[in-house]
């Protein structure tokens, strides 16, 4: 892409730095400036128009321009566009939403604290543990397990505990409280001629020897989302769940399960958690909760996990954490829209009734000389692609990924895979519509290899 000097793009480059890329390829190829959306597609400065086959960042469940969100927002910033939950203070969009999330839990929780990002949730989430670590009386469990290729934001605890090389490198980064598990990717890490059940027998075993070498009594917590998805959208093997479940509760080890993703219908149920049967202590919630409208994120704990920290505040006087924008109201009020339209809208049933349609596409795809292999759950999916011989890791995916947004495609290269996460509002005629277009990116990148 040629840059005009003053153009939007030239601008961007002079005084924005960005997250996520290669900052001085940044520097020479400028970014793609969307300007509007509408549904399941958004629209750059050209003019060009493309399905958001990632819905952002795994993010706008209703789609894009849903004017029922910017309603609620503008009349309640038209009423109270801003106040906090410090210091004895409460407001009604933060305990509307603190119900909802409650009534629709997966398990039952006892109590809500927001917070603006995944990542932020995660690191307090952490911090709690901690907390309640120390009012138990046990100053010394307090390591946590995350797993390879787990992602669970980039603030100083969450990037600890996530399990990406890229998110570590230079930042000094992880903390030594955080170890790291297999990643149980099947596709990836089975051996030759091992079963999937036994693959989970492996992961298992390397679950419990890493609490035997570290310790049970020093390890507090194990985090896991239940599909990873920043990670490749990494399906867990058949009864892996079951079976690490079945070691924390033989260790006193809580279970956080990062939902950021997964939540809000995206694996067809209103949560992964009863796609899977986990039966989490602690759960974080994002992305999906306010569609990414605005931010707002949100830690569900159950009163085994909330009452020793409230007996700690007590005697230390207070629970010394919170943000400004802790609960915010306009935030709060978009999200609970959000879910009321999630579910009248029935978008969860809808991820449930074209998971065959979505994965089935996928895996005709994975027969194209180019890919691997496909996987996937609900709406949310990933083609392998075979690396090329004579490139670097990831070449080949993000060949794919660049030919198939010249198709009018957004979606998003991770390792060898190309991952898919539409709005949760996506038809079956959509669902073609995108996976036409995968097509002929395929036989582009085919060509060109030619
Ligand atoms: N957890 C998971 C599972 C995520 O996918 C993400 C973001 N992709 C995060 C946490 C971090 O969220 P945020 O970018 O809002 O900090």
């Amino acid at each position: 892409m040629t840059i005009a000097p003053n153009s939007i793009e030239a601008r961007d480059i002079a005084y924005q730095m960005h997250p996520n890329v290669n900052l001085r390829t940044y520097e020479k190829s400028g970014g793609l400036v969307i300007e509007s959306g509408e549904g399941i597609y958004v629209t750059d400065n050209s003019g060009k128009r493309y399905i958001e086959g990632l819905a952002g960042l795994w993010s706008v469940a209703v789609g894009f321009g849903e004017k029922r969100l910017s309603e609620v927002a503008k009349a309640q910033m038209d009423k109270l566009p801003y106040y906090h939950t410090f210091a004895y203070k409460t407001h009604g969009p933060s305990i509307e939403l603190s119900e909802m999330l409650i009534s629709i839990a997966p398990v039952p929780m006892s109590k809500v604290h927001f917070t603006s990002s995944g990542s932020e949730a995660n690191d307090l989430a952490a911090k709690m543990v901690w907390y309640r670590s120390n009012a138990l009386g046990k100053p010394d469990k307090k390591k946590i397990i995350g797993r390879i290729y787990g992602y669970h934001g980039v603030t100083i605890a969450a990037g600890s505990i996530t399990g990406l090389p890229r998110n570590h490198q230079s930042f000094d980064l992880p903390l030594d409280r955080m170890v790291h598990t297999s990643c149980p990717s099947y596709v990836h890490f089975g051996k030759d001629g091992e079963s999937e059940a036994d693959f989970t027998k492996r992961m298992l075993g390397d679950l419990e020897d890493l609490i035997q070498r570290e310790g049970p009594d020093t390890i507090a917590a194990f985090w896991g989302e239940p599909v990873m998805g920043a990670g490749g959208v990494l399906v867990p093997p058949v009864g892996y769940w079951e079976g690490v479940q079945e070691i924390l509760r033989k260790h006193d080890i809580l279970l956080v399960v990062d939902e950021v993703i997964c939540g809000f219908g995206r694996t067809g149920k209103m949560f992964a958690c009863q796609t899977y049967d986990i039966k989490p202590d602690v759960l974080v919630l994002s992305k999906q909760i306010s569609s990414s409208y605005l931010p707002l994120s949100a830690i569900l704990m159950n009163d085994a996990f909330y009452q020793p920290i409230a007996d700690e505040s007590e005697r230390i006087g207070v629970f010394g954490h919170g943000f400004t924008a802790s609960g915010h109201p306009v935030a709060t009020a978009v999200g609970l829209e959000n879910l009321k339209i999630i579910q009248e809208r029935d978008l969860v049933g809808n991820a449930a009734a074209l998971e065959e349609k979505f994965l089935g596409r996928l895996n005709e795809l994975a027969q194209h000389p180019v890919a691997h292999s496909s996987r996937g759950v609900g709406l949310l999916g990933a083609l392998e692609i075979k690396p090329f011989a004579d490139g670097k890791p990831g070449d080949a995916a993000a060949a794919v990924a660049a030919a198939l947004q010249e198709e009018g495609v957004i979606c998003r290269a991770v390792m060898e895979a190309v991952c898919f996460c539409p709005p949760l509002i996506i038809t079956a005629e959509q669902i073609d519509e995108m996976f036409d277009a995968l097509g002929h990116a395929l036989d582009t990148v085919a060509a060109s290899r030619a």
